[in-house]
C-alpha cells in the first residue's frame, strides 16, 4: 500500500486478543536486537502486528521469527491502533514521525486517536517533543524505555518505565506485561525516559566506583573475593557490586567470568550517560560525577570497549594504573 494522505477510520478502542485486553492492532517499527524479540512475545501472545524496520536484513530475521512485516512505514500504520516504536535515537524517532524528504511521517499517515507508543532511549526533551508533536494532531503518547537488554526483551523479562496520561498507561500496560516483567507509571511525557537516564546515571557512577575499589584493593593486597565478603554485606552493597560484579570470581553470572562478553555493553552505557549529561546540563543541576562518568565512558567505548560490558572498564582502570 502507498503513502496515505488521509487517515482511515481508527480501529475500535478495544479489542479481546487471547486473554489480554488489546488496544487494537500494532505497528511495530525497528525490529533490531530488543524490537525483534520484543515483537515475536507480543505474537505469541495473541497480538495481531505488523512489523517494519528500514534495514531488509531486519525484516528477513522477523519473517523468519513468524512475525508478519510491510513494505513500508505507511503500510504498517495502517488501520493500526498502537505504534510501538524500539529505534536508536530520538531523532530517528523524529524523523520518523514527521517524515524526511517531502515525505509524510507516521503522524500524519495514522488514523487520528492513534497511540504513540516509544520504547527507545532518547532524551527526555525529545521525548516530551515526540509527545506533544503526536498530541497536536490528535493522537496519544507514551513514553516506555526498558531495561533488561536483549535476554529480558527475548524472555519477556524487561523492566518498563512508563511516562503517560494514567488512561493511556492503563492501555498499554497488558501490552508491557506480555513483553516485560515490571511495568512503572513514573509521571507524565518524559517521565519514562527520566526515570531511565537517572537510573543509569547511578549505574555508570557506581560501576566506576566498584571498579576503582577492586583495583585499589589489587594495590593494597586485598583479594577480590575478600573485598567482595565485606562490600556486599556492608555499605558498599549496589547492583554494580553483587549482580555486574566487575571482577571475576564472586559472582559468577557476571560478564567478568565470559571476559566482559555483554551483558549491557559499554556503547549503550555511554549513550545512556550522553542523555543523562545533556539533561544535566538543561536542568542546570550542580553535578560533578555525571559528566566525568560520561566521559570516562565515552573514552572506554572508542578505545575498544563499545562491544563489551560496561563492567570492562574495571580493565580500563588497571591498566592506566601505574604499575
Ligand atoms: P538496534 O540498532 O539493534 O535496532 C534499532 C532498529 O531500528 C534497527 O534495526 C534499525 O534499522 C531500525 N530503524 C531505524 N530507523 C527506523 C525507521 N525509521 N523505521 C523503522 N525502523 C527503523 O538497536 P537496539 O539494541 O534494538 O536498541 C533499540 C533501542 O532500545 C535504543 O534506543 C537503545 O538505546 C534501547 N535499549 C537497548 C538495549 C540493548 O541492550 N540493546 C537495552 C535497553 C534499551
Amino acid at each position: 500500500m502507498s503513502d496515505k494522505a488521509q487517515p482511515e477510520t481508527p480501529q475500535p478502542a478495544t479489542v479481546q486478543s487471547g486473554t489480554v485486553p488489546v488496544p487494537g492492532t500494532i505497528a511495530f517499527l525497528g525490529l533490531g536486537h530488543m524490537g525483534g524479540p520484543m515483537a515475536v512475545n507480543l505474537v505469541k501472545a495473541g497480538y495481531t502486528l505488523t512489523g517494519f524496520d528500514v534495514v531488509p536484513a531486519a525484516l528477513d530475521s522477523a519473517r523468519s521469527n513468524g512475525i508478519t512485516t510491510a513494505d513500508t512505514a505507511a503500510d504498517a500504520v495502517a488501520g493500526a491502533a498502537v505504534v510501538l516504536t524500539m529505534l536508536p535515537s530520538g531523532k530517528h524517532l523524529l524523523d520518523a514521525y514527521l517524515g524526511t524528504g517531502g515525505a509524510p511521517g507516521l503522524l500524519q499517515t495514522a488514523a487520528t486517536g492513534t497511540l504513540f507508543l516509544d520504547c527507545s532511549t532518547i532524551n527526555v526533551d525529545e521525548a516530551r517533543e515526540a509527545a506533544a508533536l503526536a498530541r497536536a494532531v490528535g493522537h496519544r503518547a507514551v513514553d516506555a524505555p526498558v531495561s533488561g537488554g536483549v535476554v529480558g526483551a527475548e524472555a519477556g523479562t524487561l523492566t518498563f518505565m512508563v511516562g503517560a496520561l494514567p488512561e493511556d498507561f492503563e492501555a498499554v500496560k497488558p501490552m508491557l506485561e506480555v513483553m516485560g516483567k515490571r511495568v512503572v507509571h513514573c509521571g507524565e511525557h518524559g517521565a519514562g525516559q527520566a526515570a531511565k537516564i537517572c537510573n543509569n546515571l547511578i549505574l555508570g557512577v557506581s560501576m566506576i566506583a566498584v571498579s576503582e575499589a577492586f583495583v585499589l584493593g589489587e594495590k593494597l593486597g586485598l583479594t577480590h573475593q575478600a573485598l567482595f565478603d565485606v562490600a556486599s554485606a556492608a555499605s558498599g552493597q549496589c547492583w554494580a557490586l553483587t549482580t555486574n560484579c566487575p571482577v571475576p570470581g564472586p559472582v559468577p553470572t557476571s560478564p567478568a567470568n565470559r571476559d566482559y562478553t555483554p551483558g549491557f555493553a559499554g556503547a549503550l552505557m555511554a549513550k545512556d550517560l550522553k542523555l543523562a549529561l545533556n539533561a544535566l546540563e538543561s536542568t542546570g543541576v550542580a553535578a560533578r560525577l555525571g559528566p566525568l562518568a560520561s566521559e570516562i565512558y565515552d573514552t572506554f567505548a572508542a578505545e575498544g570497549g563499545a562491544g563489551r560490558d560496561f563492567s570492562g572498564i574495571i580493565t580500563d582502570i588497571r591498566d592506566k594504573s601505574a604499575h
